[in-house]
């Protein structure tokens, strides 16, 4: 075939990487196939640039919005491939139509064999489309630039669009995470942009059964699945909560309540991610957003944490930002369901805002802390993401 439909895909971040460019580049061609494993069409690796190609043109918009789930590509064309020659590249140019009013050729020229030089070829184009278009030249703000790469590989490249990527890096080269998931805004944000640091996820919830629905556990589950197509997030630790709340309600001061519970989960937390092999807890916590997010709480509830680090990709963010992710990524609407959580049973009326951490270890004693936490591992449920 003469002329041939491809996407063009170009990676972010990766081209600072040295020597170990090769297994990020090896990870995001993994990560695009998966992305596009249910659409006819090959993807290949050439000189830093990937490459859909064998596609439908019918899947085209699809293959588009996919790529779009995909972290560390950076921008994306769809162009039209044909065989490096100089009359096949002019007459490709005399159907060529644009409908903006000013243009201008930009030509990269790799293959040096190519008998005429990039200047030549964007000013002989250039002239082709002004013959077969409305248009006009405009060299510094052109409203559409074609760019025309000649790749040493025999094959010319033409396009004029870049669609942006989501950026990051790909999933999979940089680590493993426990990421707590509740039914909330901001922890599906939280796994959206720990992921967008190459971070492989699982998510960990705690469920308040019969004080939390199970439609409130379907909701986590459903928010899961949303993340899944960016994060490959494939499995959920469901912790049943329920008789640890009710002893610290029973036993300890009201005011530390939430302090408390979340250290539980903390622990919890770093129990499972260590059963799991994951090496960091991930939580949608913002500084100063609610009480328990004060310095203090935060505090309070790292302390509990004795091996792996606690990351908090939404720490400086405003609500009104996680919520514009939480929107992009088709969230928002499942995240705002009015579901009991866990953290709103037993709330107090009053809860501390400023910890003191001696206070907190206090209260703690009345509980018998390592059984509760060890009752509520063995009892965990596993659940698929699919
Ligand atoms: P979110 O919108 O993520 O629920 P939030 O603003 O409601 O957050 P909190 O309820 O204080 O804030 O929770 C802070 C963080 O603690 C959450 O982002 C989440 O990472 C974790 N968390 C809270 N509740 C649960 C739960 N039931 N299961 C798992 N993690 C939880
Ligand atoms: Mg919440």
């Amino acid at each position: 075939m003469e002329q041939k439909n491809v996407i063009i895909i170009r990676y972010s971040e990766i081209h600072l990487k040295g020597g170990n460019r090769n297994y990020f580049e090896k990870a995001l061609l993994k990560n695009i196939r998966l992305a596009l494993k249910n659409i006819t069409c090959s993807v290949s690796k050439y000189s830093s640039r990937y490459f859909v190609t064998d596609y439908n043109l019918d899947d085209e918009n699809k293959i588009i919005k996919l790529l779009g789930t995909v972290f560390g590509i950076y921008s994306f064309s769809r162009a039209v491939q044909i065989k490096s020659d100089k009359t096949l590249l002019f007459k490709y140019f005399e159907n060529f139509n644009l409908t903006s009013q000013t243009f201008k050729v930009d030509t990269t020229r790799a293959d040096k064999s190519f008998p005429m030089n990039s200047m030549e070829i964007s000013r002989e184009i250039g002239g082709i489309i002004l013959e077969h278009n409305n248009i006009k030249v405009d060299i510094h703000n052109p409203q559409t630039t074609v760019y025309i790469d000649i790749r040493e590989n025999g094959f010319t490249y033409i396009f004029h669009d870049f669609i942006k990527g989501l950026g990051g890096m790909p999933v999979g080269t940089a680590g493993k995470g426990l990421v707590m998931l509740s039914g909330g805004i901001d922890s599906p944000v939280a796994a959206f942009k720990i992921a967008k640091r190459g971070m492989n996820i699982m998510a960990i919830h705690f469920h308040s059964f019969p004080y939390t629905s199970e439609q409130a556990k379907n909701k986590v589950i459903k928010l899961a699945q949303i993340v899944k197509p960016y994060t490959q997030i494939y499995k959920m630790i469901v912790i049943p909560f329920t008789k640890i709340q009710e002893e610290i309600h029973k036993h300890c001061n009201e005011e530390y309540m939430i302090t408390i519970m979340r250290r539980f989960m903390v622990r919890i937390a770093e129990k499972v991610a260590n059963t799991y092999k994951c090496q960091t807890i991930v939580t949608g916590e913002s500084l100063g957003q609610v009480a328990s997010q004060t310095i203090e709480s935060i505090t309070s509830t790292n302390s509990v944490a004795q091996t792996l680090p606690i990351l908090r990709p939404l720490i400086t963010m405003d609500k009104e930002e996680i919520i514009e992710i939480s929107k992009k990524i088709d969230a928002f609407e499942t995240s705002i369901l009015p579901y009991e959580d866990c953290c709103t049973v037993f709330l107090p009326k009053s809860p501390i805002i400023k910890p003191k951490l001696e206070k907190v270890i206090k209260e703690e004693e009345k509980l018998d802390v390592e059984f509760l936490v060890n009752n509520a591992v063995e009892n965990l449920e596993e659940i698929i993401i699919d």
